[in-house]
């Protein structure tokens, strides 16, 4: 009898292991040793928020949104303070990063080529990607050729090491002796800070691919989740950013809990940003209906009358994609008349115009509620007698 053989778990990689590791161990030993004995002030709080929300937003703002997905482009005072924030997070040079979250992405879910891929299950994609000489893992830089000709980008790869040691140890050192307590301020802004910060990205890749909604692609594990948004300064939307990362917002209504989306907009405003990119709503709808009709279709097969209840969703699909077709139409005409007849003086037909997208928007609002009704019919209906 042969005894199959287990396949060796590949090398640990120990550099990792003890610069990840350490602020771990300190964190839950010497941080709250010196709480207790010596206290942490206001003062010390208030840069440990400032802090963790300058690491958090130089990845999931300039890391993430700007360099990995070129969702907008930044001003090179803005991209010099993400790559100084990104080396505080401590989460490698951009350009690596960007380039392991780009293979993330065409890859996703594939075990041997994402880098973080989520069915490995939690662990693996928040952190044991990390710690063992996964081949998945190692860099191929050949799909971050455009970041590499990016002179901050560059730089700051080059310098990586110094930057890191200066934003995490050098930072904390002299903010702590500006105010008298310099010990306090290394353990919450140096250690505690980071291991917050690392763990709140990590998230991302672990809670945000297993617990919420499929909305826009139901065939990977990425989900809506708003309470992880909390956490990850607005990445907890990340169904809708696998589905469509080039947006420059992840949540995308108003009300979408997303920081980051505030602060590209902020910038633009400031002139520190530009050519924000963004997906209309059309499609945006159009994808997610697509994907309900495909649910409830799905869900038909279990019920009495099946047929039935078939026929009467593809009615009404059909009714709703033909009304969002001619909204979106309507829409474009009127944008269009509005800034070429204005500066001609046409004011008729602008009344005309715009009078049609109110009529073909407030259509499609009865086509939306009708399609809502039918689908939440399906959730009560009694299954098909066995
Ligand atoms: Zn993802
Ligand atoms: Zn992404």
């Amino acid at each position: 009898m042969t005894i199959p053989a287990v396949a060796a778990k590949p090398p640990l990689r120990w550099l990792n292991i003890t610069v990840l590791g350490l602020p771990i161990v300190v964190s839950l030993t010497l941080v709250p040793w010196y709480g207790l004995t010596n206290g942490y002030d206001a003062y010390e709080w208030a840069w440990f928020l400032v802090l963790l929300a300058f690491c958090e937003l130089s990845i999931t703002a300039g890391y993430h949104r700007l360099w990995s997905h070129a969702a907008y482009k930044a001003h090179p005072l803005l991209r010099f303070i993400f790559a100084l924030g990104g080396a505080m997070a401590l989460q490698n040079d951009c350009i690596t990063w960007a380039s392991d979250h780009r293979r993330h992405h065409l890859f996703a879910d594939n075990n041997e080529k994402d880098p973080y891929s989520a069915n490995n299950g939690f662990w693996y994609s928040h952190f044991g990607w990390m710690i063992r000489d996964y081949p998945a893992t190692r860099s191929e830089l050949g799909n971050s050729k455009d970041l590499q000709k990016d002179p901050i980008l560059v730089w700051q790869r080059d310098n990586y090491l110094a930057l890191m040691t200066a934003m995490n140890i050098g930072l904390p050192l002299l903010l702590g002796w500006l105010h008298g307590d310099i010990w306090g301020s290394l353990l919450l802004l140096g250690f505690l800070r980071l291991v917050v910060s690392q763990h709140f990205t990590y998230l991302i890749n672990s809670a945000a691919h297993m617990w919420g909604q499929r909305n826009y692609d139901p065939d990977q594990t990425a989900r809506d989740n708003w309470f992880i948004a909390l956490f990850t300064f607005g990445e907890g939307y990340h169904n809708y950013h696998h589905t469509f990362a080039w947006d420059y917002r992840n949540g995308i209504r108003w009300y979408h809990y997303d920081p980051t989306k505030w602060l590209i907009k902020l910038c633009s405003w400031l002139r520190l940003t530009s050519d924000l990119r963004q997906c209309s709503a059309y499609r945006i709808e159009m994808t997610r209906v697509a994907v309900q009709y495909k649910q409830a279709l799905y869900q038909c097969e279990r019920l009495a009358e099946a047929g039935t209840w078939r026929a009467r969703l593809e009615t009404e699909y059909t009714q709703l994609v033909k009304s969002l077709e001619q909204w979106s139409e309507a829409q474009q005409a009127w944008y269009q008349t509005k800034s070429t007849a204005l500066s001609n003086e046409l004011h008729n037909d602008i009344a005309a115009v715009k009078q049609r997208y109110e009529e073909l928007k407030q259509e499609l609002q009865y086509k939306r509620n009708a399609w809502q009704q039918l689908l939440n019919q399906f959730g009560s209906l009694p299954p098909q007698p066995a």
